[in-house]
């Protein structure tokens, strides 16, 4: 339903709690944000309720430093009962990748039996999850993020607008097909949201993914579309801006 994701330089959590609120109008069942620690691992917290309760359960948390970079979402439910486990964001096995999605994927069941034979184990009874486990399996292979990315969305079928954040080392890639999603580069740092009224608040440009698309956010930006990759010059947030 509503995404937002932030790579800056202070802790990223106040900047997901307000773009979620200003995503709140949409209307969801759930939200969430998993925001990456300073040694390497995620905060994630979920709520069935407000996104003040989160604000709430964020204020009172105590445990590693936080970074940055971080992701975050509220939940219009078209897979999986509403229930804290269901809400995003959603892991891989490891907790290493974690990811937000709006969309459907039609396919989630035969994927979902494919890679619990193959030893996966699902925490949610969402679509999704599928794509977390995905991007695991293709890192196991090589460490490209991007690539994985790559790799796991071509074996989606239906919608999607995703970000997918590396734990590890705070990587964050972005794709969308049929779903909106918009990128931003501003002094605050990178954005990425499904609804520039999210993040108009730190950014005065914004890029819109095209279907198909795959973007690394990182100190530099890598962008490709329609199979073309190259990096992003900036200030010109994107080479494939639209005309
Ligand atoms: N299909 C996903 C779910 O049921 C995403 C729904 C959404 O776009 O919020 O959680």
């Amino acid at each position: 339903c509503g995404i937002i994701a932030a790579r800056v330089s202070d802790d990223a959590t106040p900047y997901l709690l307000d773009g979620l609120e200003r995503l709140e109008y949409r209307g969801y069942d759930s939200a969430g944000i998993a925001v990456r620690t300073a040694t390497g691992g995620t905060e994630t917290i979920r709520s069935v309720s407000r996104v003040g309760d989160l604000r709430t359960l964020a204020a009172a948390r105590s445990g590693d430093a936080l970074t940055g970079v971080g992701i975050g979402h509220t939940r219009w439910a078209t897979h999986g009962v509403v229930r804290e486990a269901n809400a995003h964001p959603h892991a891989d096995c490891s907790g290493r990748i974690s990811i937000v999605h709006n969309g459907i994927v039609e396919n989630a069941d035969r994927l979902r039996a494919t890679l619990e034979r193959q030893g996966h184990v699902f925490a949610s009874d969402v679509d999704s999850e599928v794509i977390a486990h995905l991007v695991e399996r293709a890192l196991a292979v090589d460490p490209d993020l991007m690539l994985a990315v790559q790799i796991a969305t071509a074996q989606l079928e239906g919608s999607w607008a995703i970000v997918v954040l590396d734990a590890r080392d705070g990587r964050m890639v972005v794709a969308a097909e049929r779903s909106p999603l918009v990128v931003a580069r501003s002094a605050r740092g990178d954005f990425v949201a499904s609804d520039i009224g999210a993040i108009a608040e730190w950014c005065e440009t914004f890029v819109a993914l095209r279907d198909g698309d795959v973007v690394e956010l990182g100190e530099a930006w890598t962008w490709s579309s329609a199979g073309i990759t190259v990096p992003v010059p900036f200030p010109t947030p994107s080479p494939f801006a639209a005309t």
